[in-house]
């Protein structure tokens, strides 16, 4: 391969940046391999961080994604508490500084894979007030865990998946949790507002109270939260204030480097950034995803997905590798929620505009022991996704059949078999 790069270097040491050094070893690069990652950690892995990590004792050592020793194994040098602070596409340099601060250094690469992931949106005004937080690394969620000593006033301003996570394992902590969210349901963005509303009720009848179609105007306490102030004036008791109001992609070191940064870093289909040998993966890349083609939206996306971190990290190696046979990325995207004893699962590519129906069971069960069912989204006579709750096996068979773009009718042939 006369374009195989020889010094390899992955900044992010995250599940993109780990899949992607794995990959890069098993598509035969046998040259130099660096790992720069901001935390002190080796990669671990994040949905536990507001799921079972917040609800039990468990040791952050079970949160690694690789064994003991495995980045010795495949010979990666690790540089960790460490930033990337520059990249210079002409004299391919990466300038990588401490995490504590000092001087900056200068990383040679001749192949680049960009792992810098996504960071927690704050409210503003609440820097330096003691019991507000953010939940994105695993120091973020061992100072959340911290506060979550049973009867503390709890307070979620957000209502999406990790909002409504961090609510059930305050409450299953014996919190009293209030969630807080403009819009007029929980999980609007991600499910619509009908599949939004259903899922939500899962907050009152596991004893959360919802605070609805009402936005924040700050936190108020001097040096601890004392109370979430409401924009109609209201307010809601808070020793402790999670915040989860989205993400923003790690791009601010790419600045001036030339490379197209819109809401992401902008990819091909095979997640190379423009200049030869260097690549994008996981929640900081923009990367066209083939299967959306025929849902007319085959624009680059950015998502914040585990399992598609997981999909741009292998595929980087064999792509970076051997760039000859580089494949376009396409899957089905697929994202899980689990929410007090529910799991919620999505695939496919919903859209607040598509109408749903429920294909299998009933969403009428409001209590925890009758309400599986899965519902399907349909655009132009095509089923684009489903969503489904506590239903596992119905949306195995969905995810399965929605590789081949099925139409409605379909849909309905498959749903008939499974009621
Ligand atoms: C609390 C939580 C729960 C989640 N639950 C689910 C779930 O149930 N299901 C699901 O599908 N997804 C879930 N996700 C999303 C999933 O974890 C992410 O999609 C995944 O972590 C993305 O991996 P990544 O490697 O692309 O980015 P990240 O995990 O964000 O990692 C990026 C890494 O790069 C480092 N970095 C950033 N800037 C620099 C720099 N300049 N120099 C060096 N290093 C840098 C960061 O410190 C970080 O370690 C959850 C996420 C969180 C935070």
């Amino acid at each position: 391969m006369s374009n195989s790069p020889k010094r390899i270097v992955v900044v992010g040491a995250s599940l993109a940046g780990a899949r992607a050094v794995h990959s890069v070893r098993a598509a035969g690069h046998d040259g130099p391999l660096t790992l720069i990652g901001a935390e002190p950690h080796l990669p671990y892995d994040r949905p536990p961080l507001s799921k079972e990590f917040l609800t039990g004792e468990g040791d952050p050592s079970s949160l690694a994604l690789d064994q003991d020793g495995a980045y010795d194994d495949l010979d990666v040098k690790v540089m960790l508490s460490t930033h990337a602070v520059g990249l210079d596409v002409a004299a391919r340099t990466v300038a990588v500084a401490p995490a504590a601060g000092g001087n900056a250094e200068t990383v040679p690469f001749d192949g680049l894979v960009i792992a810098t992931g996504a960071a927690a949106r704050s409210l503003p005004g609440t820097e330096g007030i003691r019991g507000v937080h953010t939940l994105r690394t695993l120091d973020d969620a061992q100072a959340i865990r911290d506060g979550l000593r049973a009867g503390a006033r709890v307070a979620v301003v957000g209502g999406g998946f990790i909002g409504s996570e961090v609510a059930a394992s305050a409450k299953a902590r014996g919190c009293e949790v209030t969630v807080i969210e403009a819009a007029s349901a929980p999980l609007v963005r991600g499910l619509g507002a009908q599949m939004g509303t259903r899922v939500g009720a899962l907050h009152g009848h596991n004893g959360v109270e919802l605070r609805l179609g009402v936005g924040v105007e700050g936190v108020l306490g001097a040096e601890r939260s004392e109370a979430v102030a409401m924009a109609d004036g209201s307010r809601v008791p808070a020793d402790l204030v999670v915040i989860g109001i989205g993400v923003v992609p790690n791009t601010a070191w790419l600045e001036g480097s030339g490379l197209q940064i819109d809401n992401g870093v902008v990819c091909d289909d095979t997640l190379c950034c423009g200049p030869e040998g260097i690549y994008a993966v996981g929640d900081v890349a923009r990367a066209p995803n083939g299967w959306l083609g025929p849902l007319a939206e085959a624009g680059p996306v950015r998502v914040e997905h585990w399992t598609a971190a997981v999909e741009h990290g292998m595929a980087v190696g064999r792509n970076l590798v051997a760039p000859a046979e580089a494949q376009p990325y396409s899957s089905v995207p697929f994202v899980w929620s689990d929410q007090y004893d529910a799991r919620i699962q999505i695939a496919g590519h919903p859209d607040a505009d598509d109408d749903v129906e429920v294909l299998v069971g009933s969403a009428e069960g409001g209590s925890n022991s009758d309400r599986s069912f899965l519902a399907g989204y349909r655009r132009n006579g095509h089923l684009s996704a489903v969503m489904a709750l506590d239903a596992i096996r119905p949306f195995v068979r969905f995810r399965r059949l929605l590789a081949n773009h099925p139409t409605w009718d379909e849909a309905l042939e498959l749903a008939a078999t499974l009621n």
